[in-house]
C-alpha cells in the first residue's frame, strides 16, 4: 500500500530525480522534494500538486541530514530515501593528474552526502518496519567495467555501491532494503542532449526498487529493472 508513504528524493528539483519524484506522486506516495535551493524545491514540489512537500537540502551540509530526521518525525513517517543528488566534475583528467578537489568535491556530495542521509532515515524507518533506500550510482562504477578516465565520478559511485552492500547486510531482516542502481544514460543537464534515454526510463528502475513489496531484494545493483555485475 503506497498510499500515505512518504518518500524523499535528494536533487529532486531536475533532471532524474524530479522524474523519481513524479512517478512516486503518481503511484500515491507524498515526496519530499529535496533540493539545495529552497525555491527551487517549492517550484518542483507545486508540480506534483498536494503530493509535493518542499525541504531545503544541500547533501554536503552536515547540519542537514538532522534537519532532515527532525522534518520527517513531525510528518510522522518516513519511507523511502532515493540518494538521487550527484555531480560530474571530472573533465579530461586521468587517476594521475586529478585535482584532488575534485575528488573530494564529488566524494561530498555523491558518497558521504548519501550515506549521512542514509544515516538520518534509518531510524525512523526502524520505527515503522519498513524502509526502501535506493541509491542512484552508475555503470561507470562498476567494478567489472572499471578502466582509466573520469576518476574521481567512477570512484564515488563505486563506493556508494559498497555503501548499499554495507548497508543492506546491517539491516537484513528489519524490513529495510538497500538498493543501487544505473539509470542508463539519460538525458539530462549531466547527461546530455545526445543521451539515448529519456527521463522517464532513467528514473524507472529507482521508483521500482523505491516500492518493492516486503522480501524484495536487497544489497543488489540494478538496471532496468535487472540485476547487473558490480
Ligand atoms: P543533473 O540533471 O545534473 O541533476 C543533478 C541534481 O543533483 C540536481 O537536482 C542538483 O541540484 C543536485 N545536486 C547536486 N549537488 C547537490 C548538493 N550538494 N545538494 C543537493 N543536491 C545537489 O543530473 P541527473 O542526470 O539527473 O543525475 C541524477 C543522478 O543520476 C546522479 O546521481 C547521477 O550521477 C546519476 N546518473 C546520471 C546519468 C545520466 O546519464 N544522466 C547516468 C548515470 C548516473 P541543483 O539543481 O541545485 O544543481
Amino acid at each position: 500500500m503506497a498510499e500515505g508513504r512518504i518518500a524523499v528524493v535528494t536533487g529532486g528539483n531536475r533532471g532524474i530525480g524530479f522524474e523519481i519524484c513524479r512517478q512516486l506522486a503518481a503511484r500515491g506516495l507524498r515526496v519530499v522534494v529535496a533540493a539545495r535551493d529552497e525555491d527551487k524545491a517549492r517550484q518542483a514540489a507545486a508540480q506534483l500538486d498536494e503530493d509535493g512537500i518542499p525541504f531545503r537540502l544541500d547533501v554536503t551540509d552536515p547540519e542537514d541530514p538532522s534537519r532532515l530526521t527532525a522534518f520527517l518525525d513531525e510528518l510522522g513517517r518516513a519511507d523511502v530515501l532515493v540518494n538521487n543528488a550527484g555531480v560530474f566534475l571530472d573533465r579530461s583528467w586521468g587517476g594521475l593528474d586529478v585535482p584532488m578537489d575534485v575528488v573530494r568535491e564529488t566524494l561530498e556530495v555523491n558518497l558521504i552526502g548519501a550515506w549521512a542521509l542514509s544515516q538520518a532515515v534509518v531510524p525512523l524507518m526502524r520505527r515503522h518496519g519498513y524502509g526502501r533506500i535506493v541509491n542512484i550510482s552508475s555503470g561507470l562504477g562498476a567494478m567489472s567495467e572499471m578502466s582509466g578516465g573520469y576518476p574521481s565520478y567512477r570512484i564515488s559511485k563505486l563506493a556508494i555501491n559498497g555503501m548499499t552492500r554495507i548497508l543492506a547486510d546491517e539491516l537484513r531482516g528489519t524490513n529495510i532494503l538497500v538498493n543501487t542502481m544505473c539509470p542508463g544514460w539519460v538525458q539530462t543537464d549531466m547527461g546530455g542532449r545526445n543521451a539515448p534515454r529519456p527521463v522517464q526510463e532513467g528514473a524507472d528502475t529507482a521508483v521500482w526498487l523505491a516500492t518493492l513489496p516486503d522480501g524484495g531484494p536487497t544489497g543488489q545493483f540494478f538496471r532496468d529493472r535487472r540485476q547487473i555485475p558490480w
